[in-house]
């Protein structure tokens, strides 16, 4: 018996820490989520058209975003998209900060979305959406910052490799094609994002499909697929953060 629970001991030093123990992917990482939108901007029409300073632009504080044609609202998809990630995230030891956590209010305005993830000072920010390109247009694509000095310079490097990792996971993960419609080959650079502009951390947009594309629209309106989605966005964002 005690020779049994003796071996028993060695064995498990031997292999190490139990799983629970060992150390996690993400450890140590704060990860800044931000689903697009909200779903009350569009009762709040005049507090969101407030213009604000976008760093290249003014602009409006946000806007109500898009739909599909029955009627699955944007921000419902880019809120349960990003909840979806903060656990998958979090279960990989990461910090997350998301920048909302419903769908009922309103905003905030895209110069407090990137303040969000600068004051937590994290070390990747991805903002989720969905677009509402052509009818005949479909596909995903991922938009980083263009490098504007002493604006975005100190980024824009790091953010376009963020861009690669994702769109290659996001890719691989769900099938998604790159958008025909927007962008080239999966990626598109912006320097008009206000979210993106006034980054401190490596940031992108996705946009994971096009709302007004059936079969597109098909596939946002699938938890399973959702799900599948979020799992790819966390492969990304964890390539990018190994390397
Ligand atoms: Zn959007």
């Amino acid at each position: 018996m005690r020779a049994t629970l003796a071996a028993g001991v060695a064995c498990a030093l031997l292999a190490g820490p139990p799983p629970a123990l060992a150390v996690l992917p993400l450890a140590g990482m704060t990860v800044a989520v931000d689903p697009g939108h909200d779903g009350g901007n569009a009762a709040h029409a005049s507090e969101v058209a407030r213009l604000v300073d976008a760093g290249t632009l003014r602009k409006a504080c946000d806007t109500a975003g898009t739909e599909t044609n029955d009627g699955y609202a944007e921000s419902a998809y880019d809120l349960d998209v990003a909840l979806r990630l903060a656990r998958l995230l979090r279960a990989a030891g990461a910090r997350v900060v998301l920048t909302r956590t419903t769908d009922t209010g309103w905003g905030p305005c895209i110069t407090e979305r990137a303040a969000i993830g600068n004051r937590a000072h994290a070390d990747v920010a991805i903002s989720i959406h969905a677009d509402g390109g052509p009818v005949s247009g479909r596909g995903f694509h991922v938009i980083y910052p263009q490098s504007i000095p002493s604006l975005t310079d100190d980024i824009a490097a790091a953010s376009r490799r963020l861009a690669l990792a994702v769109r290659a996971a996001f890719h691989v993960g769900t099938g998604e094609p790159f958008a025909d419609y927007v962008g080239r080959d999966g990626l598109d650079v912006r320097s008009d994002l206000g979210g993106l502009n006034l980054s401190d951390v490596p940031k992108v947009f996705i946009e994971t499909g096009n709302m007004r594309n059936g079969t597109d629209a098909a596939r946002l309106e699938s938890r399973a697929y959702r799900q599948r989605e979020a799992v790819a966005l966390a492969r990304g964002i964890e390539a990018f953060l190994s390397r």
